[in-house]
């Protein structure tokens, strides 16, 4: 409902912008022609419409822009508001059993674990709204140190494998990794967290069979690149740029069902940027499986 209202309102601004637009063209135009001989007035008149004009244009894109940015904000506080009700909702469940009812030991147990279970994707939330409100400082607190990225990305790895319990097979290397060089200058926890977020979501959008292979890779003698492949859901060639933006999250059917912040990405941005890096996100489209690269300068380099 409210998304069909605001498509209305940006409707409206939109109409409402090119019929300005055209109205001042009509007006100029008429008054162009009734001075052609005033060649001063001629000028002055140009000149003015030209502003005019560029005026109503910009005016029209900003109103449009805002009303988009507003339409993010909105679905950004839902999935938010979504990522921090569902696991509170189930510990207070568990709670609630425990309480009231007598519970064996093994059950005991397993209610327990599902609990800190939700009180993980509760801290993960948490933190990704936190670090997201950090990205847009640049920040100089901690030194930058020498960090062997192959290693680094091997022990995200390991913990993405805890945290989705995944086999070996179904998160693997591509490539031989050992004995090669990859060291990069940098913040180790900035960096971790950006590969943990690549692997959670070429993991979630994987649908039921993961398989996402981790290829390390030097393009040139001045950058090293990890490069995440995963053969699920894809992501379309018109949202290979916008997923990095803040907030945004592809819409369609078959992403709707995996649940997000739309921050992600936009941290990985950050942390790229912030390393004099950058990434990027290739794809053959819809369920073709998608390949996000993050590149580094190498050290020293
Ligand atoms: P989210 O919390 O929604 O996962 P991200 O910033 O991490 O936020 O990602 C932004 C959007 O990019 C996601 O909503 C998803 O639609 C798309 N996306 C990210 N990674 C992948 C991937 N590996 N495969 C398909 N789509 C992806």
């Amino acid at each position: 409902m409210r998304i069909t209202s605001r498509r209305k309102t940006m409707a409206f601004f939109l109409v409402l912008g090119i019929s300005l637009v055209a109205l001042t063209v009509a007006l100029t135009g008429s008054w162009i022609i009734l001075n052609w001989r005033e060649r001063v007035l001629l000028f002055f008149g140009l000149v003015f419409f030209l502003a005019i004009i560029t005026g109503l244009i910009l005016n029209t894109i900003f109103l449009v822009r805002e009303i988009r940015r507003n339409e993010q904000h909105d679905s950004f506080i839902n999935a938010v508001t979504h990522e921090l009700k569902t696991p509170i909702t189930s510990i207070r469940l568990y709670l609630e059993t425990l309480q009231r009812r007598e519970v064996d030991e093994a059950q005991r147990q397993q209610f327990y674990k599902s609990m800190l279970d939700d009180t993980d994707r509760l801290l993960g939330t948490v933190e990704q709204v936190l670090k997201a409100g950090q990205a847009g400082y640049k920040r100089a607190t901690r030194v930058p140190v020498e960090v062997d990225f192959g290693r680094l990305v091997g022990e995200c790895m390991e913990l993405a494998r805890t945290r989705h319990r995944l086999q070996p097979e179904a998160l693997h290397w591509q490539g031989a990794v050992n004995g090669r060089e990859f060291k990069v200058h940098g913040d180790p926890e900035d960096l971790r967290t950006a590969i943990s977020n690549i692997l959670d979501n070429a993991v979630k959008y994987s649908g039921a069979k993961v398989d996402v292979s981790v290829e390390m890779d030097a393009p040139d003698d001045k950058h090293v690149a990890v490069r995440v492949r995963d053969r699920g859901i894809g992501i379309p060639p018109e949202d290979l740029k916008r997923v990095f933006k803040r907030f945004y999250r592809v819409s369609g059917r078959s992403f709707a069902q995996v649940k997000g912040t739309g921050l992600g990405l936009f941290i990985v941005r950050s942390i790229a940027r912030a390393h004099g890096g950058r990434v990027f996100a290739e794809s053959g489209g819809e369920a073709r499986g998608t390949t996000i690269t993050f590149e580094l300068p190498r050290s020293g380099a």
